[in-house]
């Protein structure tokens, strides 16, 4: 056991490793496959594993400076979209009690207490005041 943990461990060094867009590679990879896999659509089943096979190459690359700066670009680029996706989350955890609307004037966020019918609502960040209409 333990000559084939070094084994590994030799094999291993010097090697890139996982980061988050490994993590992203192969988690797009399965659902991918997962969906092409179900609706019998070949296209998806073989794109996914590329993407799995992308993310294999990146672990076991030798090259770790050129894999860190795809992981940092990667990064740049997911960051914004997470935190799209976690407001989108919030807004349907909270949808029986809050409304999310945003400022017409400095396009902050607001978070609003349902109340159905016409409101006036003042900006906390700029003091610009507008209606919100909240229907449902
Ligand atoms: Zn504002």
């Amino acid at each position: 056991m333990d000559k084939l943990k070094r084994k590994v461990m030799n094999f291993m060094r010097g090697r890139y490793g996982a980061d988050q867009l490994y993590n992203a590679l192969i988690i797009t990879g399965m659902v991918l496959y997962f969906l092409g896999a179900t609706i019998n659509f070949g296209v998806l089943v073989f794109m996914a594993q590329l993407l799995i096979f992308w993310a294999l190459f990146r672990v076991y690359s030798k090259k770790t400076y050129k894999r860190a700066e795809e992981n940092r670009k990667f990064l740049k680029w997911w960051q914004p979209q997470q935190k799209k996706l976690k407001l989108l989350f919030r807004r349907f955890k909270e949808m029986k009690v809050a409304r999310f609307r945003k400022c017409p004037n400095c396009k902050t966020t607001l978070r609003l207490p349902v109340k159905r019918g016409k409101k006036t609502v003042k900006c906390p960040t700029c003091q610009q005041k507008f209606e919100s209409r909240i229907i449902l």
